[in-house]
């Protein structure tokens, strides 16, 4: 059984391949929901979203979002009714949403909603949201207190960035099955996301991460960092905005506490080297999915590596 946290575009490019080579039934992912908003009215999960049309084979791979071949006449009608649409919901989409608000005004929790939509769809397996709470990332800008989808989407991540903030994190609880999935999983596996608004919003969430410091499993991540750039988005200046290096050093330092592994690109070797006198292990392999043959390599070589443990610093200081 293997226990993947995760994010939006970079992290469903990593379970494309994922769920090519490892049955569904044994993947849990565990998503998340720091990105939600509400939408028109509606209950939008873009992270929850992207995952469960991936694992269906329903994503969109030029777009990295929404659903495979949709129409968007409902957003430009809403324009045309003078209404917001910066969010861009394409019609197929919108029934997800759409139904996913019917189900919590039904008072179904987000874990059961989200099942229910993933077993629609034909997925076999599991999706748990990082909580059934809301919790919402905040991006504090000179222009503002932004949610996550106004700073990324609607302003194209432009403002400088102040601090990060996970608003209603210490009130929440782990969604349940979170922790177990990832106490009882053989491998943990954090998917190449942004570490501070895709993963680090799920490390918010009180029990999570002591639930991986002490899995007695391996954990391994991906690096999103190559180089001294993200590989895509606002993963770079995020974390240089929480005081971390943007590098590969940077990423292994975010997850310090719990990582056994981390996965980095092969033009990463000298870094990779520096990184392993710390202690760390580090495996170098091509981590940059272009095409869909990469998601597969990437998965397999990830898998690889995983499997044949060298005693690591982490593990050997929680034995
Ligand atoms: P978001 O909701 O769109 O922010 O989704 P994620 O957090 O899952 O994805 C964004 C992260 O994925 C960014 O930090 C990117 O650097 C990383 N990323 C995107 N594509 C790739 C890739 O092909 N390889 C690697 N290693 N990272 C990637």
């Amino acid at each position: 059984m293997i226990t993947v946290l995760t994010g939006g575009t970079g992290g469903a490019k990593f379970v494309d391949g994922l769920r090519q080579i490892v049955p569904q039934e044994e993947l849990t992912m565990i998503v998340n929901t720091g990105d939600d908003l509400l939408w028109w009215g509606l209950y939008a999960s873009p992270d929850l979203d992207s995952i469960t049309y991936m694992l269906a084979g329903k994503l969109s791979q030029e777009r990295g979002w929404g659903v495979k071949g949709d129409t968007f006449h409902c957003l430009h009608a809403m324009g045309q009714l003078g209404q917001p649409i910066w969010f861009n919901v394409g019609d197929r989409d919108l029934a997800t949403h759409i139904l996913r608000t019917r189900l919590l005004a039904s008072g179904k929790t987000l874990s059961e909603a989200t099942a229910e939509i993933a077993t629609s769809l034909g997925v076999r397996a599991r999706i748990l949201p990082m909580s059934d709470s809301r919790v919402e990332t905040r991006v504090l800008t000179p222009a503002g207190d932004l949610s996550f989808e106004e700073y990324f989407v609607q302003r194209w991540y432009q403002d400088p960035v102040e601090s990060v903030r996970f608003a209603g994190a210490a009130e929440a609880r782990p969604a349940p099955g979170v922790i177990e999935s990832i106490r009882s999983a053989d491998l943990v596996l954090i998917a190449p996301s942004n570490p501070v608004t895709s993963i680090g919003s799920i490390l918010a969430v009180p029990g999570i991460r002591e639930a991986l410091r002490e899995c007695r499993s391996r954990i391994a991540a991906v690096s999103p960092i190559v180089g001294d750039a993200a590989v895509t988005g606002p993963a770079g200046i995020l974390m240089a905005a929480q005081g971390f290096a943007v590098s590969i050093a940077g990423v292994a330092d975010f997850y310090h506490d719990f990582l056994d592994l981390l996965i980095v690109d092969s033009s990463d070797a000298t870094a990779a080297e520096a990184l392993r006198k710390t202690g760390m292990s580090v495996h170098c392999t091509a981590t940059i999915m272009r095409k869909p043959e990469d998601r597969i390599a990437l998965a397999k070589s990830v898998l690889q590596a995983a499997m044949q443990p060298p005693a690591s610093q982490g593990q050997l200081e929680r034995a």
